[in-house]
């Protein structure tokens, strides 16, 4: 018989709701766009389409972005020792220009926004499963970058990490059986253990049968912050500025890291918005959630339809529920019946309507 895990359910009333958020992620078909162009006289590295995994991916994309320019400088050394733009304040323009002023390069940042972007709102969890029609080579480079993110996470967590002391952790993950999160290849690599076939019992009629790994659970509010003290102890300059061109930048070398907003910068027809719904919760017994929840559920409609949805849990802040997929949508406030929905699935999931 399987072992039996005693789970403490997020309290879900409507007291214990703190803030409903729409947050749209800038989805890529196929894969993320990691590449080297050269436009008139300028050299693009363009890093985006990391949809609703970019923090799963940010420390492997972006060190393979600093890699495919490194290439280019030494294909030509005109562009040696230059100026370096990045546009963008998320985690991936953050990122990037640390890792290019601690290589010693002159860098500063161009974005048009640097408060409540996707990069702070994300609930947070390790999900590096390649994309559906991805093509071999490109799974492979999922895998990649993936495990090259998750190295640095663990580096993070043990201590040994250059520059970020604190965000990510250790946490139980329970996914539900029908989920693949993709994490045989890091199994394989002997980063992740073998999960164990678990039952999760919320300590009321509610029994799941899940598969218990324990993974990186990645803390965005704090990495944020983490990035952002790295930011100022390099001296990074931000210059807060909407971008309609790159010829309107004087670097010659520039960093494209604009998430959602490479759309418009690159032309790029393979980014997809895809809306996402989530809600932070308060006044949680929060040192009793330390868990990661991830299940898919069948949903009836009001027309008797069924539609599957995703619950996910993490303990971000005093906790965060979600999420939707609705894919071709970048409104910042449309269908917001999806948050009665998702609460109403929530308390089902749970059983907790207090
Ligand atoms: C609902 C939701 C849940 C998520 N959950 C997870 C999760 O659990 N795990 C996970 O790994 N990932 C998750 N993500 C994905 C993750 O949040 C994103 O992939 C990641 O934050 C993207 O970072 P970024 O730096 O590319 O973009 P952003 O954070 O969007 O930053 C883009 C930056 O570019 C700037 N910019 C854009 N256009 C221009 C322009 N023309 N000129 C100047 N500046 C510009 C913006 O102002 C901003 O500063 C989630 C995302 C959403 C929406």
């Amino acid at each position: 018989m399987q072992r039996i895990v005693q789970l403490t359910p997020p309290a879900l009333s409507a007291e214990h709701i703190k803030e409903k958020i729409i947050c749209i992620r800038a989805h890529r078909e196929r894969i993320f766009q990691i590449d080297a162009q050269k436009l008139h006289d300028k050299l693009i590295i363009h890093n985006y389409g990391q949809g609703g995994a970019g923090w799963t991916f940010l420390f492997g994309c972006v060190q393979e972005a600093i890699r495919k320019f490194e290439h280019e400088v030494v294909q030509n050394s005109h562009y040696k020792n230059k100026p370096i733009a990045v546009i963008g304040a998320g985690c991936y323009g953050l990122l990037t220009a640390i890792m290019l002023a601690r290589k010693g390069h002159r860098v500063r940042i161009i974005a048009k926004e640097t408060e409540n972007l996707p990069s702070h709102k994300a609930a947070g969890l390790f999900f590096p499963r390649p994309r559906k029609c991805s093509t071999q080579e490109e799974i492979a480079q999922f895998y990649a970058r993936g495990m090259e993110s998750y190295s640095a996470y663990l580096q993070i967590i043990d201590g040994s990490h250059p520059f970020i002391n604190r965000g990510p952790q250790l946490l139980p993950a329970y996914f539900g059986r029908e989920i693949d999160p993709g994490f045989g290849p890091y199994i394989a690599a002997g980063l992740i253990k073998q999960p164990e076939a678990v039952t999760i019992n919320f300590g009321n009629s509610k029994n799941y049968d899940a598969l218990e790994h324990r993974i990186v659970y990645l803390n965005a509010t704090i990495l944020m912050q983490e990035l952002w003290r790295t930011i100022k102890e390099l001296g990074i300059s931000i210059i807060k500025q909407e971008i309609a061109n790159f010829a309107d930048i004087e670097e010659s070398i520039i960093f494209n890291c604009a998430g959602l907003g490479a759309k418009k910068l690159t032309g790029d027809a393979k980014i997809i918005p895809v809306q996402g719904h989530l809600i932070t919760l308060q006044q949680q017994p929060i040192e009793q959630l330390q868990y990661l929840i991830n299940f898919q559920v069948t949903m009836t409609d009001e027309r008797g339809g069924h539609r599957e949805e995703i619950i996910y849990f993490a303990p971000k802040g005093d906790g965060i529920v979600g999420t939707t997929f609705l894919r071709g949508t970048d409104s910042p406030t449309a269908n917001q019946h999806e948050f009665d929905r998702l609460i109403e699935r929530c308390r089902n999931f749970f059983g907790t309507n207090f």
